[in-house]
This record gives structure tokens, sequence and C-alpha cells, in this order.
């Protein structure tokens, strides 16, 4: 489907899995700041599917350290945790049109499935395909696979804002992947794409850990008859940078009891510094005053414009 032309919704979705940090709060300063130079809507999710790795409180933990910051979301939060009917829906939709099958291979068993197959070392572990036509006798199903198109069919290409124009082969890159895990948790794919649907996402902006996971995406979007948004995928905090910017700062204090100067000095400004953005403020509102139209000028530098 094309690019939609609907009002701007932007989103961030952090998962809990602990508190804000450098990485996450540049993700969370670019949609928010994207969400207002295009005079959208800024909703967040908050990711909690994968169980295991949620840690207590870390949820409102974001959500208080988006408000100290003046990151402010429009409408409710929501938690996907609470959302999974739709989740359980739009799997039964891809079941009907014959496109999920059950997996019964084990982790190790794709690893060495994929070293004999002489992938390189280094290389993604592309599913094999080894259940794809029915589990072997014996065998007992465990995750949920989605098969991808195979040949002419299997390229995804897509502009990503800051990164410019990517592509990739579904078949060849990553093979029939995971919508509902073994575990029965509901994988981030399945989940992201189904969420920013619901929630009529029209850019999706994000670290740039998730630019290969977005050909997925905008395959489970043809598949479930949902539109494209946007992406731009801004860099990820590394530990260089990560431990440049906290050495020069100190830690993130994002504790109520932190001066607002402090937030400023440690948080704000290094993640605006990471954007690129030229902002030299002493208050957190002239910050933003000043983070948007910097926002704006870095788009107007980046290969894909929108
Ligand atoms: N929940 C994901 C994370 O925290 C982000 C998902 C997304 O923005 O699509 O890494």
């Amino acid at each position: 489907m094309p690019i939609t032309t609907a009002p701007y919704i932007g989103r961030f979705a952090p998962s809990p899995s602990g508190p804000l940090h450098m990485g996450s709060l540049v993700a969370a300063m670019a949609s928010y700041l994207d969400a207002k130079v295009h005079l959208g809507t800024w909703l967040l999710r908050i990711e909690d599917l994968d169980y295991e790795r949620n840690v207590e409180g870390a949820d409102m933990a974001i959500l208080a350290s988006l408000q100290r910051c003046g990151m402010h979301w429009d409408g409710e939060a929501t938690w996907q945790s609470r959302r999974l009917p739709l989740y359980a829906a739009a799997l039964k939709q891809l079941q009907d049109d014959g496109l999920v099958y059950a997996c019964g291979c084990s982790r190790k068993e794709i690893h060495d499935s994929v070293v004999r197959a002489n992938v390189p070392k280094g290389g993604a572990a592309v599913y094999p395909g080894t259940c794809r036509h029915g589990l072997a006798p014996g065998k007992t199903a465990r995750a949920l696979r989605l098969r991808v198109p195979q040949g002419a069919d299997a390229a995804y290409a897509f502009a990503d804002c800051w990164h410019g124009p990517q592509r990739q082969d579904l078949a060849s890159g990553v093979g029939d992947f995971i919508v509902r895990r073994g575990d029965g948790y509901w994988a981030y794919q399945l989940a992201v794409v189904v969420d920013d649907g619901a929630q009529g996402v029209t850019r999706v902006v994000r670290g740039a850990d998730l630019l290969d996971s977005t050909p997925r995406q905008l395959y489970l979007q043809d598949m479930l008859g949902l539109p494209h948004p946007g992406f731009l995928h801004v860099p990820v905090v590394n530990n260089d940078i990560g431990e440049k910017l906290s050495k020069q700062t100190g830690a993130l204090a994002f504790d109520t009891g932190t001066p607002a100067a402090e937030l400023l000095a440690s948080a704000l400004l290094p993640a605006a510094r990471f954007l690129g953005l030229d902002v030299r403020a002493d208050n957190t509102q002239a910050f933003w005053r000043q983070a948007i139209p910097a926002w704006a000028q870095r788009l107007a530098q980046l290969p894909e414009r929108a």
C-alpha cells in the first residue's frame, strides 16, 4: 500500500526492561520532535510483551522521566499486555490466509542447520524453512512462523528518512519469521505492526537497531492490509559515544529530586547534540523552543526529506 497521507501520528514505544537511558532518550526525543515539527500527535506505548525482560516499575519510571524532561504524550499511554486480543485477531487473519505454520525447531537445530548450510560466520541465522511443509514426525509445535515470499517477490525496499534507500530480501535475509514464540508470547514484529496499524501511526521514528526489522514489518502490513508508515531511524548511541556522553555529563539523573538544570545538562543537551541539533538553552522550556526548529532544519539535511 502507498504511504498514507493521513494526519501525522507518531509514537515512542519503549520496552520496560529498565529506566530511560541515553539510547532510549535519543529515540524518544527524535520521535517527539518529529511529531511536534509536523504538528502531529505523539503516542506513548509500553511494549511489555517480553515478560521475562520486563523490570517491575520500569514502565512508570520511563513515564515519569519523559514528563520530567518535558515530553508529554497525547492521550492515554497504552500497554501491549492489555491489547492481547488484537494480536490474536491478526494471527487468525494470517492463519486464515494460509500464511502461518507451526515450527518444531529448537534454537540449536536452527543454528546447526544454518552452519551446515555454510552461512558465513557472523551472518544472521536465517530460518532454513525446515518445518515449512509440515512438522517432521516426532516433533512438537513450538513457535508459529509466517511464510515470507520467495523469489522476485521476496525483496522489500523502502526509503528511510535518515539512512536513505534500504532493501532486504526476506527469503535470504531472514526467512520465515516468528509471529508467536514457543513460550506463547507474541513476537515483537507482529505486535508492533498490529499496534502501529490500530493506532493509525503514520511515521515511525526509532533507533537504527530496528532498521533491519522494517522489511518484515512492511511485509506484515501488506499481509494484514495495513498502510505503510514512513520510517526514520536515528543512529544508535553505541558504547563509545555513550561512554563519552556519560563521562562528560555523569549518569542520567531523572530522579524527582534532581534539579531541572542538571537534567538539562546531563540528559537533554547531550541527546540533542547526539542528534546533531544546535541547541544552547539554559532551561527546559527554552530547550524545546529551540529544539523543534532545530529538528526541522536537521530533517531538511537528511537524504529523504519529509
Ligand atoms: N520496543 C522497542 C524497543 O524498546 C521499540 C519498538 C519500536 O519502536 O518499533 O526497542
